[in-house]
């Protein structure tokens, strides 16, 4: 059984449609990325899916007591503020010291529980996050643009943490990019939205479809060979295109 999904969903604001006939499931266990250009409707999605924005149509399903994490693309604490690492962890929730030195060793930041806030990197910023949303056990993770700030070495370095968890917990992993490779590479399953689901498939399949190439005014090669080049060392300039089955 998925562990949420959505069927047929639409969103307005103010009278316009965000999103339209939006259908998609999640596994357990899965890492599906949602990619789209700024303003396609990726974060209005999540919050659809988490029951904070109101649904014009549509329906969306959980299944039967969910263990959900969330990190928001836009964090409502000031991170100048005076706070230490395990103070932010028990906010809005008290949580044992246990389990938030359990927390932080699972994103590979050991000890930083009496460290600022404000002193961490973008980098460790970003997993204290991920340590919080952690802290329910979750069994389906939602994060949206949780590499936002890292540099390329940073963001890979995100995604593999990704992976671990997933192999370590089983969580279920539904993320959203507005950026193409690294986060394709770390994916099961990618969706193209623009309002609606462009198109949707493995990362190959994704990369190789033309609504995804025009969605972000790719040409018919350049980026397909630099995606490929790291996988299966093609060369630029060959078009490698396996011609899989991508749809509407
Ligand atoms: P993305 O995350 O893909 O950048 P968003 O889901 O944040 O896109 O936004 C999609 C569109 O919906 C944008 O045009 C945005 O201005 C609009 N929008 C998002 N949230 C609201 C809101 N609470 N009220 C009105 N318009 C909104
Ligand atoms: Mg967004």
């Amino acid at each position: 059984m998925s562990l949420i999904s959505a069927d047929n969903l639409a969103v307005h604001f103010g009278g316009s449609a965000v999103l339209s006939g939006v259908s998609l499931a999640v596994e357990p266990g899965e890492i599906v990325t949602i990619l789209g250009p700024n303003g396609s409707g990726k974060s209005t999605l999540l919050r659809a899916l988490l029951g904070i924005v109101p649904l014009s149509a549509g329906r969306v399903t959980r299944a039967a007591g969910l263990r959900l994490g969330y990190v928001p693309q836009k964090l409502a604490v000031d991170r100048s503020m005076p706070m230490t690492v395990r103070r932010f962890l028990s906010l809005p929730k008290r949580v044992g010291d246990v389990a938030a030195t359990q927390a932080l060793a699972r994103v590979d930041l050991p000890e930083v529980e009496g460290r600022q806030m404000s002193e961490l990197s973008g980098g460790q910023f970003q997993r204290v996050l991920l340590a919080r949303a952690l802290l329910s056990d979750p069994q389906l993770l939602i994060l949206d643009e949780p590499t936002q700030g890292l540099d390329q070495p940073g963001e890979a370095a995100f995604y593999r943490l990704i992976e671990e968890l997933r192999r370590e917990t089983g969580a279920a992993v539904l993320m959203v990019s507005h950026d193409l490779h690294v986060v394709m590479a770390a994916s099961d399953r990618v969706i193209c939205l623009n309002g609606h689901i462009c198109c949707e498939g493995t990362p190959r399949v994704v990369s190789n479809a033309p609504e995804y190439r025009a969605l972000f005014g790719l040409g018919t090669k350049g980026a397909l060979a630099l995606y490929q080049h790291q996988h299966d060392h093609s060369h630029e300039g060959h078009d490698h295109a396996h011609h899989e089955h991508a749809h509407d």
